[in-house]
């Protein structure tokens, strides 16, 4: 698949890898133990670009094509899983903006989502609305130029030192099946409260959050789409972002097999290397091929994505396969370190945690199979 990707952007990718590796990399593992945020990074992915990489390059982002975001995403992933959903989240408003702002201000709100304190977020599950978003209760009432929202958010990522928040909401006014607006919410107001979610079992160094709105003021012209294109939009970024989740699988599983081949290597028992028993060499090689077979069907949704075509399905397929076969790496890397892969000093048993909820974001596995299934069965 290399000729997916031209020589300019393997030296970005590489470039990428290299930063993440170097720096990225003990600073998760600190995030992890003391659940600190990633953000603190923010002004330096600033620098590098990294909160532009869907951006076009005439506003000043880098307009990566779809599969050399996935990689992109995959290698910051492989360091710090946190810093990667941070940025994919980041991409996924940059693309509903890119998509769906008004015309009149969609240059402006881009130009400003690139620059330096404008992270931005996707507040869309609420506390009773997590598979079925349609089911969101957040209100939007009509207000002297433009609208008011309240309700409760849940869940959200970049939720604390986001500024920006695309809001599904319900305008109670219109008919039942034309409610949902999609809105995008400066939460430099009062009228917002923003409580951090700890306890997370993994990507700890990401921020999640819940958000209580009380009226919360959004211009006319921060509708995305229009009145009643709530839901299509979020279904629209979520089939782009899922690309993202799935590259963060298996920028997790790569580290995880990674170290899984240089211990079996390294440990000896029975006067071996572990890796010269057999069942060693097949979970390494089950692992691998996993690997292999998730990137080939991210490669495909992104090629989709980026030549115009519709990949809700191969998107699904994409995000449900890489999840599930990162557990399952994640898992086979642990057992192959045995005791030390139980240890919080043993990176694999991060990586196991951090796997976990990349079958539960963005549609769980089960979501996935409906809408694959949906989709075969048209
Ligand atoms: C760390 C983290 C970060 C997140 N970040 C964001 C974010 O930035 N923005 C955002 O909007 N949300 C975010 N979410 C929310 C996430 O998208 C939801 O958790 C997810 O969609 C599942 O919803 P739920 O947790 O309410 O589970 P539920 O929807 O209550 O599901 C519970 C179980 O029932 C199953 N289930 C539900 N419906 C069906 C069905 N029809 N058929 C079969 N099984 C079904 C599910 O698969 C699951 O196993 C985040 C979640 C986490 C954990």
């Amino acid at each position: 698949m290399t000729n997916l990707i031209s020589d300019d952007h393997r030296v970005l990718i590489d470039g990428v890898r290299d930063y993440a590796r170097g720096e990225l990399l003990p600073l998760d593992r600190q995030w992890d133990k003391d659940e600190s945020s990633c953000c603190a990074r923010l002004a330096q992915l600033h620098e590098m670009g990294l909160m532009g990489l869907r951006v076009p390059e005439a506003l000043g982002g880098l307009e990566c094509p779809m599969p050399v975001y996935a990689h992109i995403i995959r290698e910051l992933s492989y360091a710090s899983p946190s810093v990667a959903v941070t940025i994919g989240v980041h991409s996924m408003v940059c693309e509903a903006v890119k998509m769906f702002a008004q015309p009149a201000v969609r240059e402006a709100l881009l130009r400003t989502l690139l620059a330096p304190d404008n992270l931005a977020a996707f507040a869309i599950s609420e506390p009773d609305a997590g598979s079925d978003p349609g089911s969101a209760k957040t209100r939007a009432e009509r207000a002297e130029g433009g609208w008011k929202l309240s309700g409760n958010k849940f869940w959200v990522t970049n939720g604390l030192t986001g500024r920006w928040f695309v809001v599904l909401a319900r305008d109670r006014e219109s008919s039942p099946r034309k409610d949902l607006n999609m809105f995008l919410l400066d939460a430099r107001q009062d009228a917002i409260e923003r409580r951090s979610i700890h306890g997370k079992m993994g990507i700890r160094g990401s921020e999640t959050a819940e958000m209580r709105l009380d009226g919360a003021f959004v211009p006319a012209d921060h509708l995305l789409g229009h009145p009643g294109d709530g839901l299509k939009i979020a279904l629209s970024a979520l089939d782009g972002g899922r690309i993202g989740i799935a590259s963060q699988a298996i920028g997790i599983a790569q580290a995880c097999v990674d170290l899984m081949v240089s211990y079996a290597k390294e440990r000896r028992q029975f006067n071996r290397p572990i890796a010269d028993f057999q069942a060693i060499q097949w979970m390494i090689a089950d692992s691998q091929t996993e690997l292999d077979a998730s990137q080939l069907l991210i490669d495909r949704a992104a090629l989709l994505k980026e030549s115009g075509v519709r990949f809700t399905r191969e998107a699904s397929i994409a995000k449900l396969y890489a999840s599930e076969a990162a557990n399952r790496i994640a898992y086979r890397a642990v057992q192959i370190h045995g005791g030390t892969g139980f240890v919080n000093e043993c990176r694999v048993e991060q990586l196991y945690r951090d796997a976990r909820v990349t079958t539960i974001y963005e549609g769980t596995s089960e979501i996935q199979r409906l809408v694959i299934a949906r989709e075969v069965l048209k």
